[in-house]
């Protein structure tokens, strides 16, 4: 039998445990909760989308007739709104039907790559992504590729995670790779770490076809989107 008095101290002390345990549970929650909402807010990550080609220059030119430089800027405008929505800061190369040059411009071409990466130099984003359709002799070369400058380190891991990504999500029989590349200008003169992925083959009717319409724009958009965002997630950089 347990005397009155030891059952009364008993039960006091089991109250003070439980009060003092609650109050450890509510000190912890309450600092993970404003700990995610400080990360929350302070985590901005800055992209820069790079809709190839535009104005005189149309890019690959499908069989089926469409221009490369209307499908890269459908899907980059789709791009930019899904990452506004993700809450990224966007830097558009360009947002209509023009490249980014003059007029006075002797060669339009190279002034145009050149004021494209001088812009992507200047606005110093956590990750560059230029959106680019391929082509190529053989009809049935197919499937989304992701290039990266060959000496970047940290281009191969996210052209690896965007190549995953769009294997899982857009087309799982696409076997590509993510490939090195040292030539491509926008690659090898940009300092940030910067991507090409191209979408699909112009030269292949299937994609060609699958490329024009809006519902597979939008969904090449939300895929890359995907792989941006994964990739930003393991870098941790905040701006
Ligand atoms: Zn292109």
């Amino acid at each position: 039998m347990i005397s009155e008095k030891y059952g009364k101290s008993l039960v006091m002390i089991i109250t003070v445990c439980v009060l003092f345990i609650a109050g450890i549970i509510t000190y912890i929650t309450a600092k993970d909760m404003f700990k995610e909402v400080s990360v929350k807010n302070s985590k901005k990550y800055k992209v820069l989308i790079d809709s190839g080609h535009g104005g005189i220059d149309p890019g690959k030119v499908g069989v089926n007739g469409a221009y490369e430089k209307d499908i890269n800027l459908s899907i980059s405008l789709f791009l930019m709104d899904i990452l506004k929505d993700k809450g990224c800061e966007v830097i558009m190369t360009r947002d209509t039907d023009t490249g980014l040059y003059s007029e006075s411009d002797s060669n339009k071409k190279a002034a145009d790559l050149k004021k494209r990466v001088e812009l992507m130099n200047s606005e110093n984003p956590d990750a560059i992504v230029s959106i680019h359709q391929n082509s190529f002799t053989q009809e049935s070369s197919k499937g989304a590729q992701v290039f990266y400058q060959s000496s970047s380190a940290e281009g191969k891991k996210f052209a690896d995670i965007m190549q995953q990504q769009l294997a899982l999500k857009l087309d799982e029989t696409n076997k590509r790779v993510a490939k090195p590349d040292s030539d491509y200008y926008i690659l090898k003169n940009s300092t940030g770490v910067a991507i090409i992925v191209e979408c699909g083959f112009l030269s292949n009717s299937e994609e060609a076809q699958l490329l024009v319409t809006k519902e597979y724009q939008e969904k090449v958009a939300g895929v890359v989107a995907e792989g941006i965002i994964s990739y930003l997630e393991t870098t941790g950089t905040q701006n």
